[in-house]
């Protein structure tokens, strides 16, 4: 918390008792599992609770997220800018969940900079800047889902907890943690967890809905990443996988298609850091993965202009996919000492 969790508490508190605001829930870009399972698990109760509310992020998310039973209608900026709009002018309160910066608001920055109402932020992610008026942030959360359904009940409200909300919020935990492989050791994540399965959702289910979900082309771009694009670069236990705009178009990429390649590496024995480079219009997307105290996020946001957690973390370069991949191994050499000495 920033503030005093009880003072924070009770400010976002007394918004809240005001029946039927309108609300709006945004989170970052390319929303994940988590971005879209806590905007919807805390949308269903707020709505719930009587309130109009409103999903919105800044692009679409993965085809193997559109399962959900809520319904609970979410904006895409890129194909609802006038709605978004309307909604944003009509909001009493807008919440900000699962981002730590201005920046990852992608094309909502502006809409998100110019609301003049209140704005709230829950989030786990390091060192949130301070974009909104109240922040509740826990960075030793696995996930904002997480932190949602123990801050509904600080506040009173988890009462209006039901089964479409728990659904969404178990699918936030679910994908942050790698399917319950990373983030997992406070007992809290699964207090939650078995708190959130009283509400009678069906957990292998879901699991099938994200994971056994995919297209064959999905699948063999999985192959051929792992086969012909992944280098490892044994003496810097690192390995790096990039994909250009042609090979995306080859295996008829679909948005999220390639969510959880960078994790692929890191079971290889004595690999503790992985990185994937794709190549989009404009710029290089580049996700980081690490294990023991080799820091992701430091990486990105001293060289990819970005950020995350310290095992997890994103940035983008602006020189080209070949470029991109030389300077990273040119840099590499600079971290070789703190990578031959990190302690899995
Ligand atoms: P992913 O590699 O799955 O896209 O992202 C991993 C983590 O890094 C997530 O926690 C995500 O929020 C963060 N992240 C991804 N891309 C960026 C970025 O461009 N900037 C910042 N600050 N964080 C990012
Ligand atoms: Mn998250």
């Amino acid at each position: 918390m920033i503030g005093t969790e009880n003072e924070i508490l009770k400010s976002v508190g007394q918004f809240i008792a005001k029946k039927c605001n309108n609300i709006v829930i945004m989170s970052h870009e390319n929303p994940d599992g988590d971005a879209v399972g806590s905007a919807v698990g805390l949308a269903e109760i707020l709505q719930n609770n009587g309130h109009n509310v409103s999903i919105i992020f800044p692009n679409d998310y993965p085809y193997f997220l559109k399962w959900f039973s809520s319904k609970i209608e979410i904006l895409i900026y890129d194909n609802q800018k006038k709605n978004i709009e309307e909604k944003m002018k009509k909001a009493d309160l807008l919440f900000c969940l699962d981002f730590n910066e201005v920046k990852r608001a992608g094309k909502l920055k502006k809409q998100l900079l110019e609301f003049s109402k209140p704005k709230i932020l829950i989030d786990h992610h390091l060192q949130p800047s301070l974009f909104c008026d109240y922040i509740i942030s826990e960075p030793s959360y696995c996930s904002t889902a997480e932190l949602i359904f123990d801050t509904v009940h600080k506040l009173n409200l988890a009462s209006s907890i039901n089964y479409n909300a728990a659904e969404a919020l178990y699918t936030g935990i679910l994908t942050d943690t790698g399917s319950f492989s990373h983030n997992i050791s406070r007992a809290n994540v699964f207090r939650v967890v078995s708190e959130l399965l009283r509400y009678g959702i069906n957990a292998d289910k879901i699991h099938s809905n994200i994971y056994h979900n995919f297209s064959v082309e999905r699948m063999k771009l999985l192959g051929y990443c792992l086969n012909e694009k992944m280098e490892i670069l044994t003496e810097l236990r690192t390995a790096v996988i990039s994909l250009t705009k042609e090979e995306q178009a080859k295996y008829n990429f679909q948005i999220g298609d390639y969510e959880g390649f960078v994790n692929y590496p890191l079971s290889i024995k004595n690999i503790v850091f992985s990185a994937l480079f794709i190549e989009k219009e404009g710029l290089v997307k580049a996700s980081f993965r690490s294990k023991g105290s080799f820091p992701s996020n430091k990486f990105s946001k001293d060289h990819f202009n970005g950020g995350g957690h310290l095992n997890a973390a994103g940035g983008e370069s602006s020189e080209s996919l070949d470029e991109t991949l030389g300077n990273f191994k040119h840099l590499l050499m600079h971290y070789k000492h703190q990578l031959i000495n990190t302690k899995i």
